[in-house]
């Protein structure tokens, strides 16, 4: 079977970059969602908590309950609140569903400044916060989300510009409505490591603490190393003589005879097939060849152990996606291991 590395020092290597920008360990929330990048929801929230990480970013209530014993603070993103607990907030993510939250539950209201794809609109902050006080929410902070932070263009600026607005509206009213003072947070990881002198209430991190962040080269790039390696294991091996023809549909042509070994590892695991036939290679040189069966995949070697992929950047470009969607295709019954 596949088989999954999770490489501690890389990730706390990772921790030890992302806190020199946040200048607080106390404000780096990692985000966990999609089973913490497909790097393993609970193995990565207990080497949070050993580094010493209080806060985390999830998707669902069940993946919050799932890790409380590890945090003592978890932003749920996605979902209205259906467990109640002292250590999980709930995203206000659309004004009309404020009234569908329980009384006396811990919210942070998310305000689009300009991606339009959560939050709600600038200009309906007074009416949210009335509707959140008719509710009986406890309003814990006010937070937006970037969508260019990693390219290299203006908008990254003027949402920060939309967001200084609303930071200011929302100290006034918090004082009129009588909420306690509000935390703020607008930084995923290509934002946070664009201020040159971060200074808001967390950042809320993900790829970069997992080391595949790729940002656009006159962008400050930093010394992340990727904690993921991906592993696979033989199923069999056998000579191919030259012209011979492997895998489904034979896509490839053998030009000279070659050891060529499949490994069990396939898209059924979570190995996008769009890899297939671009000439990927291994981190050791080995040349995937063949079209990606479901729990199959074959290569120019003679191991009884593959090296797949050490950094999931690296795959992306083959599978024409970015290295989010490479690790959180990963299979959650792939067995990880701590190195
Ligand atoms: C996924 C997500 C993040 C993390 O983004 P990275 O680019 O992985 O750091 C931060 N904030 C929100 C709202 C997200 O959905």
């Amino acid at each position: 079977m596949a088989y999954i590395t999770l490489n501690k020092n890389n990730f706390f290597n990772n921790l030890d970059i992302i806190a020199e920008h946040t200048k607080s360990v106390d404000k780096i929330a990692l985000v966990l969602k999609d089973n913490g990048y497909g790097h393993g929801l609970l193995e990565m929230s207990a080497l949070a908590k050993e580094y010493g990480v209080k806060k985390a970013v999830v998707r669902t209530c069940e993946e919050a309950k799932s890790i409380e014993d590890f945090f003592e603070y978890i932003l749920v993103l996605g979902e209205i609140p259906k467990i109640k607990s002292d250590k999980i907030r709930y995203t206000i993510n659309d004004i009309n569903t404020i009234s569908r939250f329980p009384a006396n539950t811990k919210v942070e209201l998310k305000v689009d400044t300009g991606m339009h794809r959560n939050g709600i609109d600038i200009s309906e902050l007074q009416e949210a916060f009335i509707k959140i006080k008719e509710a009986g929410l406890i309003l814990e902070a006010v937070f937006t989300h970037h969508r260019s932070a990693d390219e290299l263009t203006s908008e990254w600026f003027w949402q920060n510009e939309n967001f200084k607005i609303v930071k200011a509206n929302s100290i006034k009213l918090a004082k009129e409505f009588g909420f306690d003072e509000l935390r703020f947070h607008s930084s995923n990881s290509a934002s946070l490591f664009r201020h040159a002198d971060f200074d808001e209430d967390m950042a809320r991190v993900g790829i970069s603490a997992y080391g595949c962040m790729k940002l656009p080269n006159s962008l400050f790039v930093e010394n992340l190393k990727p904690v993921l390696s991906l592993h696979a294991t033989i199923n069999s091996s056998r000579e191919l003589k030259k012209g011979e023809r492997v895998g489904y549909g034979g896509d490839y042509e053998a030009k000279e005879s070659c050891k060529v070994t499949n490994y069990n590892f396939g898209y059924g695991d979570g190995f996008l097939r769009t890899c297939a036939n671009k000439g990927y290679k291994t981190p050791n040189g080995e040349e995937l060849i063949g079209r990606i069966s479901m729990d199959n995949s074959s290569f120019v070697s003679d191991k009884e152990e593959l090296l797949i992929f050490n950094d999931a950047s690296k795959v992306a470009p083959f599978a024409e996606t970015i290295s989010y969607e490479v690790l959180t295709s990963l299979k959650s019954d792939i067995t990880r291991k701590i190195i």
